[in-house]
This record gives C-alpha cells, sequence and structure tokens, in this order.
C-alpha cells in the first residue's frame, strides 16, 4: 500500500507563490519559493522547512481538505477528492 507521502507526485508546484483573484479563486505564479530547486523541484531545505519562514505549512489529511491553495492536480487533493486528478503536474 502507498503511503501518504509516496502519493505526491513532486512536482513542487504547491511551492510556487499563490494569487487570489476577486471571487477567491487561487492560481499559481511563476515565482518559485526561495528553497524550491526548480530543476529537481525538491525542497533545498525539506527537513528545516516549517522552521524557515516561508510559512510552509505540513500536508496532512485534514489540512488538504481546506487547502483551496494546492493545484488541482495535486496528488493530494485528488486523494483526498478534491481534485481532478487529470490536471498536468509538470
Ligand atoms: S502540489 Fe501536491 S503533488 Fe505536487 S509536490 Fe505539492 S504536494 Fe506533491
Amino acid at each position: 500500500m502507498i503511503t501518504w507521502e509516496e502519493s505526491c507526485h513532486r512536482c513542487g508546484l504547491c511551492c510556487f507563490e499563490k494569487s487570489v483573484d476577486p471571487k477567491g479563486r487561487f492560481f499559481t505564479t511563476k515565482t518559485p519559493c526561495r528553497h524550491l530547486d526548480i530543476i529537481s523541484r525538491e525542497c533545498r531545505v525539506y527537513d528545516k522547512r516549517l522552521e524557515v519562514g516561508e510559512g510552509c505549512v505540513k500536508l496532512n489529511p485534514e489540512v488538504v481538505r481546506n487547502a483551496d491553495w494546492l493545484p488541482e492536480g495535486c496528488a493530494y487533493r485528488t486523494i483526498s477528492g478534491r481534485g481532478t486528478g487529470d490536471e498536468e503536474c509538470d
């Protein structure tokens, strides 16, 4: 059985800044977190990510249920029944 963390696509889209339109819809911008390696899409400070002051959030099922800012194609959203599962995640 696949674990929660193993289900992540490692697309890194959750690590790009978000913008919100007047209707409250979230969009992923092209601006990455300064700690994201944009080639490997891995966080350079993963083990300390919650301590470096970038507002990083530890994703768990409860957080994902309320995280409208996660991209539609996020694996965690799909598992939680909140994503389309068909959006490209690259
Ligand atoms: S957006 Fe979702 S699938 Fe992509 S890296 Fe972040 S948590 Fe993983």
